[in-house]
């Protein structure tokens, strides 16, 4: 008998137990600190790099400690197995083929209106795209780079052709995406194209800077532009110097302002990002307190989120200027009291695993692909070209296909299957690592760009982020009352709009 290879443990609860959580049986169960903390000993110490597992040794040390009503439970759990290691990989690879299947058939659809913006922000991952607008365009109408009414036909089209195929994933939503889609410059245009995905049975939700909202009220709301995913960086005097609007005016004011109209006029969702490096993130606290004070932590319509910002090296690789653990030392504490705020992009991902867990004793559900770039993500761009990638738009890496050339929609195959099938049980390095299916294999593009490879793995610091929002939120569950409970984020609700959950 020996540990499940795909058992994780959690960082210590505040009563000293441990919550074991294994991705192939779907169980969760907290154990005392006897069984956890030799575990998790094990397991944080065994590796400073993927994969991510429980030595042998040490893992045998453990299970001799254990006494045989003990070993029994967890056995049955599936936290200790007498399957071999490589019957369990088979098994994980199974699971993240099947849900990898299920993630396909449930396309996530993005509309790139413009690539251009009203802001530049200091950290704006799109800023060459920006700077090289007038060059792409070619000439002074900048074609390619604004969508026009002539794009609007082939444009659905394709769109409709490529949702009849699958579930169309909560519902038949499109995200308005860019550049600034809700850039009041472009208002006309943007109206007759939301006006269209009406009238076709769609609905919308936007990833928008938020500066020209008021622009756009009679679109805004559940039946039109649903929810719209907005951005600020801390107090007015260090959001103004971070994300700068080209007018000069201060983007606080009017981000804020227009947040407060949603709120009053509309009934849309708001996903508010904290986006964070070490320059900011001392001021995230006060930031709560101030939307605190605006009563928007406690509004069912807002789910408030924070992640990093990324940062690219000189030789093109990229990496969050803060990791998700430092994240959570700085944000733990802060947005506990807080039942629809989340730390960290992993905090979400956990607070909605867990949820139906706790709520009602399903099984954990595991997933094998790090987000919808993996299995199905569609951004339609101006130039009339299909992208996969949300961080790489309009970069030929991730072109997966056209929408307005003489065929209409159509695809290149190879590039198309690079980025949809890439799951975790198709990573080596990933295969035997235990958190393999909780994480996915990291992002894509990111691997990409620092290993060479798209099927290699992009860890970064996941497994000690996922073990300690593992513990906060079985934590927060069980000590109902001092602290928030557990967190209630509007299950569709997602600041991580492609990631899977
Ligand atoms: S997580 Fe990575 S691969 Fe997925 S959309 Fe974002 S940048 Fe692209
Ligand atoms: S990328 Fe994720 S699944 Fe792969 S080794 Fe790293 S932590 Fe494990």
């Amino acid at each position: 008998m020996r540990v499940s290879s795909f058992t994780v443990v959690s960082t210590e609860l505040s009563n000293g137990s441990h919550v074991l959580a294994n991705a192939i049986t779907g169980a969760v169960d907290v154990v005392s600190p006897e069984v956890g903390a030799p575990l998790w000993e094990a397991l944080s110490e065994s590796a400073t790099t993927g994969p991510w597992q429980v030595s042998p040794e040490q893992a045998a040390h453990v299970v001799a400690s254990l006494g045989s009503s003990k070993r029994s439970q967890l056995s049955a759990r599936g936290h200790l197995t007498t399957l071999p290691v490589v019957s369990e990989q088979h098994l994980m690879s199974a699971i993240a083929h099947g849900t990898h299947k299920i993630q396909a058939r449930q396309p996530v659809v993005a509309i790139l209106p413009s690539l251009e913006c009203n802001y530049r922000c200091t950290y704006c991952f799109e800023r060459p795209l920006q700077h090289d607008l007038e060059a792409r365009s070619g000439n002074d109408k900048f074609d390619g780079v604004l969508m026009t009414q002539d794009h609007l036909e082939p444009l659905y089209g394709a769109i409709d052709a490529i949702l009849a195929d699958g579930d169309a994933r909560q519902g038949r939503i499109l995200m308005l995406y860019g550049g600034e889609p809700l850039d009041r410059r472009n208002a006309r245009l943007v109206t007759a194209l939301v006006e269209k995905g009406l009238q076709r049975g769609y609905t919308f939700h936007a990833m928008t800077n938020g500066h020209d909202l008021d622009h756009y009220l009679p679109l805004l709301g559940k039946r039109g532009i649903g929810r719209v995913y907005v951005t600020l960086d801390g107090p007015k005097h260090i959001h103004d110097g971070r994300r700068v609007v080209t007018s000069g005016e201060s983007s606080f004011d009017a981000i804020t302002r227009n947040i407060q109209l949603l709120i009053d006029a509309t009934d849309a969702e708001i996903d508010l990002s904290m986006r964070l490096d070490p320059s900011n993130t001392p001021w995230a606290s006060e930031a709560l307190r101030l939307y605190d004070t605006w009563d928007w932590t406690a509004n069912p319509r807002v789910t408030i989120g924070a992640r990093p910002v990324h940062v690219t090296g000189a030789n093109g690789a990229v990496h969050p200027a803060l990791n998700e653990s430092d994240l959570l030392a700085h944000l733990r504490q802060a947005t506990a009291p807080y039942a629809r705020v989340v730390p960290s992009r992993i905090a979400g991902l956990v607070v909605r695993m867990l949820k139906p867990v706790l709520e009602s004793g399903a099984r954990l559900q595991a997933d094998g692909t790090h987000c919808s770039a993996n299995s199905g993500s569609y951004l339609f761009a101006p130039d009339g070209a299909i992208y996969a990638c949300w961080g790489a738009p309009c970069e030929r890496e991730c072109k997966v296909g056209t929408y307005m050339g003489p065929d209409g929609l159509s695809f290149d195959t190879e590039t198309a299957n690079r980025w949809f099938t890439r799951k975790v049980a198709d990573i080596p390095a990933c295969r035997s690592c235990a958190y393999a299916l909780f994480c996915g294999g990291g992002c894509a593009l990111h691997a990409e760009r620092n290993n060479g490879e798209l099927f290699s793995p992009n860890c970064n610091d996941f497994p000690f982020a996922f073990s300690q929002c593992l513990a906060d939120e079985v934590d927060a569950y069980l000590d109902v009352g001092s602290r928030a409970g557990l967190r209630s984020l509007n299950a569709a609700s997602n600041p991580f709009p492609w990631a899977h959950r």
